[in-house]
């Protein structure tokens, strides 16, 4: 099903943009805002992608918003932080970041439809320049019937209602609130969105310029101009399980957090066939996935109780680990995928966890993703592990709450194990996994998207794989791009703080060109 809002779609723009999620929709926010005609082109029939599942979360360090809510972030800390965590980084574009991100939300704080807060969330790594309790920021929540309802009702439900094919509420949070804002300022300023347009080529002109895209609908096919720039913003690969197999990534296309039908990475490798630069490091941003029946995997965070063990019965981390680094131990080793996650009654046979959805422990109990029995031992019996062995790992972790000391793993060390936890006990994110009856909830490696494609310059340009230099009318950010964090998960909003970043470089540098 294709729509088109306001309009139809004409034959040619200045820019056209592919893909709709947050990096898309700041680049064509800010290019309709300098007064650049723009049409978004989004392939499935709503707007937004994973990023209108996300919490919205941007990790935009040293802004007025930061300033606005006392905290200790600047400029220079973020430079410290990402000095101590980033492995062999682009040092021009972590530059380009670092300078370009407070510019950012002041030009998006500038427009009556946007307004950040902060949001008390963790950093991932405990490092020179982290702020306490973090220093990402979210779009305000904004009610549905403040925005154009031909843009609201484009835009992608919240994870568990997609999944359930229930439609969203209406108060936009997150995610939502980023989308709907953003393409509530591109509408107004003349912008175009597609939706069941499906970008699966670009053109390059004799110069080498790259002025159009094909897109195919239900209709049939058809070339769509960019006299400025084609900006590239569709996700990563994440849901091809031939890309994903090619590029050595972890996981599982079932698994990923991504909608259904969205990103398979096709536009990417269709600017890779027109001669871009590409840089597919298998990278991904990872986390724990609570296995369902229907084969999917669900983005879990926040473990209040409970421990995950591996094949073998035995722990292998530390379960509050920011979920992208357990995600990389889990994919260490093939006995830990699946895992299985051991819980107790305490929260009455529910996930003490936040799994985005959870889906309902009946099913899961129907269907053996989740298995349950009066004693530890009888539920090794039913998950194929050594009784001994399982009883063993629950007595040890029962004796470290006691203690509240986890020898074996240190959690609950660092803040960001007990931002979720409300133990009780002299370790609060220790708590005893002792009350009948007993829970294991099967766990795969998930993802929010993979992140290798694309190479890019500091302005955002694509490089072409012969010249290494730009290629003119090219850009490209979000997923679809070789990210500037490498393989490191920085903080909460990393994703969609690079992905806007770049974004709007790409829009300064089609402005300038
Ligand atoms: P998407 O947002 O998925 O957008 C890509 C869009 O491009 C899709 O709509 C897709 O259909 C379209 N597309 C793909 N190929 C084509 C094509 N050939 N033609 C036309 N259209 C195409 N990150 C954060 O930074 N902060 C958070 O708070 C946060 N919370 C999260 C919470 C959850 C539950 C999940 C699942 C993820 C979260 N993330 C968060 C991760 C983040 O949402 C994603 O990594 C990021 O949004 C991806 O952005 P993107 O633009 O690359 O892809």
């Amino acid at each position: 099903m294709s729509s088109t809002v306001p309009g139809p779609l004409k034959s040619s723009y200045d820019v056209v943009v592919v893909g709709s999620g947050g990096g898309a929709l700041t680049a064509a926010a800010l290019a309709a805002g300098a007064g650049l005609s723009v049409a978004v082109l989004e392939r499935t029939p709503m707007i937004g992608g994973t990023s209108a599942y996300s919490g919205g979360a941007c990790w935009l360090p040293g802004s007025d918003v930061q300033r606005r809510a006392g905290l200790s972030d600047s400029t220079e800390g973020a430079r410290a932080y990402l000095d101590a965590v980033l492995d062999d980084p682009d040092q021009e574009r972590v530059e380009a970041f670092l300078a370009h991100a407070p510019e950012l939300v002041a030009a998006l704080e500038a427009d009556d439809l946007m307004d950040f807060e902060w949001i008390p969330f963790s950093e991932y790594y405990d490092a020179p320049g982290r702020v306490p309790m973090g220093r990402s920021i979210q779009p305000v929540s904004i009610r549905r019937d403040q925005l154009d309802p031909a843009i609201t009702e484009l835009l992608r439900p919240p994870v568990e209602r997609d999944r359930a094919g229930i439609p969203g509420r209406s108060t936009l949070s997150g995610g939502q609130a980023l989308i709907g804002r953003l393409a509530a300022m591109l509408v107004r300023d003349g912008g175009t969105i597609a939706t069941g347009h499906h970008v699966v080529d670009v053109r390059r002109d004799g110069s080498g310029r790259v002025v159009a895209v094909v897109v195919e609908t239900a209709d049939g096919s058809a070339e769509v101009g960019a006299t400025r720039g084609v900006v590239v913003a569709a996700g990563g690969y994440e849901g091809s399980p031939e890309l994903r197999a090619l590029h050595g990534t972890p996981g599982d296309a079932a698994w990923t957090m991504a909608p259904r039908g969205t990103n398979t990475g096709d536009v990417v490798e269709a600017c890779a066939e027109a001669g871009a630069l590409t840089d597919y490091s298998g990278e991904g941003w990872f986390c724990p996935g609570l296995a369902h029946p229907d084969g999917s995997g669900t983005f879990t965070l926040g473990f209040r109780s409970g421990l995950m063990v591996d094949q073998s019965g035995r722990r292998y981390a530390n379960e509050c680990l920011p979920y992208d680094r357990f995600g990389r131990v889990m994919a260490e080793a093939p006995q830990r995928i699946p895992s299985w996650f051991v819980f107790d009654s305490r929260e009455g046979g529910r996930l003490p966890a936040i799994a985005m959805p959870e889906g309902d422990p009946a099913d899961h109990l129907a269907a053996g993703t989740w298995l349950t029995a009066d004693t530890v031992a009888d539920l090794a019996v039913s998950i194929d592990v050594d009784p001994a062995v399982l009883t063993a790992t629950v007595e040890r972790f029962n004796g470290f709450a006691a203690s509240g000391v986890d020898e074996d793993f240190g959690r609950g060390e660092d803040e960001y194990d007990t931002f979720f936890a409300g133990g009780t006990g002299p370790n609060k994110a220790l708590t005893p996994v002792d009350r009948a009856p007993f829970f294991a909830a099967r766990f795969v490696l998930s993802d929010l998207g993979t992140k290798g494609g694309l190479v890019t310059d500091a302005a955002g340009r694509v490089l072409d794989a012969a010249t290494r230099s730009p290629i003119p009318g090219l850009y490209a950010t979000s997923n679809s791009v070789a990210s500037v964090f490498g393989s490191a998960y920085p903080g909460p909003g990393a994703p969609l703080g690079a992905a806007m970043v770049f974004a709007s470089l790409a829009v300064r540098d089609l402005l300038a060109d």
